[in-house]
């Protein structure tokens, strides 16, 4: 299906709620303000000002309004194994991690364990793909998905995660351990019940992943399944993802107290400059014990925070 986006300013917005009022359908997607139905396109507004077009015409329609400047979007679909049928319904072990392209802050990796009487329970609750979702409204939520199901959140914090690091383990490998660890944790509280099955939100493929595990104990293969976007596929990977965002959330905050400026997420050039600034208050020792030192952001941040 072809499509289409546009980023469009206030008053543009008034005029195409305008011309496709006739045509307006009822959306309640997160974020939406406005939905139709024309020229056998989707036309859907939201409340970022993006414009999205969705069908045959897809292109045509958005021409109307502004020049496409965004590359055509993807249809977001899921790779990797082939899952049993009905997996959205079974019990499953799902595992998922976040922080780990964000220069400030430590790697959070959470394990949720969801059978079909929790699953309702997270529906309910309004777990979902956690890129549809706030921050604010994951914070909020976590509690309550703790108080649910069988979990286990691991934090890898700076100073682990750099002499990690400087022991010659990849990101990945850090990743891979955490997966393993959290699951392993989750299996030994569940016990003796079993999932029907895992599933890992896919960071590697699956040959590579039982390479980083290579010559550890107690390697998690039972019934493990790999896929892209796995938060789609059962929701315990959603509440997964949740959780380890919630976890990596409130690390941040605790660092900007302690750090006595707000941090930013990410790894980009704001990031650089409050890098620059927390190095010139409080040292390289400080600065390296709350960031991946190994990023290119600790050189740009010295270039700025040095530069005569
Ligand atoms: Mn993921």
């Amino acid at each position: 299906m072809a499509h289409a986006v546009l980023q469009i300013d206030e008053n543009t917005q008034q005029k195409v709620q305008h011309y496709y009022a006739a045509d307006k359908v009822t959306r309640n997607a997160p974020g939406v303000i406005f939905a139709a139905k024309a020229a056998g396109t989707a036309i859907t507004l939201y409340r970022s000002g993006k414009l999205l077009f969705q069908g045959a015409n897809a292109e045509s329609e958005a021409k109307k309004w502004g020049t496409v400047a965004i590359a055509p979007k993807k249809i977001l679909t899921s790779k990797g194994d082939k899952l049993p049928t009905n997996f959205a319904q079974l019990a499953v072990l799902g595992s998922d991690e976040t922080g780990t392209g964000d220069y400030f802050g430590p790697i959070t990796v959470a394990a949720v364990y969801a059978s079909p009487k929790e699953i309702a329970i997270l529906q309910e609750l309004g777990v979902k793909d956690s890129k549809m979702l706030t921050d604010n409204f994951m914070l909020e939520i976590a509690p309550a998905i703790r108080a649910t199901c069988v979990h286990h959140v691991l934090i890898l914090r700076n100073e682990k995660y750099n002499a990690t690091q400087a022991k010659g383990f990849s990101q990945g490998k850090m990743k891979g351990l955490m997966h393993n660890q959290a699951l392993k944790k989750v299996l030994e509280k569940l016990a003796p019940q079993k999932p029907e099955a895992i599933l890992i939100d896919q960071f590697a493929e699956r040959k590579t992943y039982y390479n980083y595990l290579a010559g550890r104990k107690d390697i998690v293969s039972d019934n493990v399944y790999f896929a892209t976007k796995a938060e789609q596929l059962h929701i315990s990977v959603a509440a997964a993802s949740i959780l380890a965002r919630a976890a990596f959330l409130r690390e941040m905050d605790a660092l900007s107290k302690n750090a006595g400026v707000v941090i930013p997420k990410g790894a980009n050039a704001k990031v650089d400059t409050v890098a620059a600034q927390i190095l010139r208050h409080k040292g390289e020792a400080f600065l390296k014990s709350i960031t991946k030192w190994h990023f290119a952001n600790t050189d740009k941040a010295k270039a700025i925070a040095y530069k005569k």
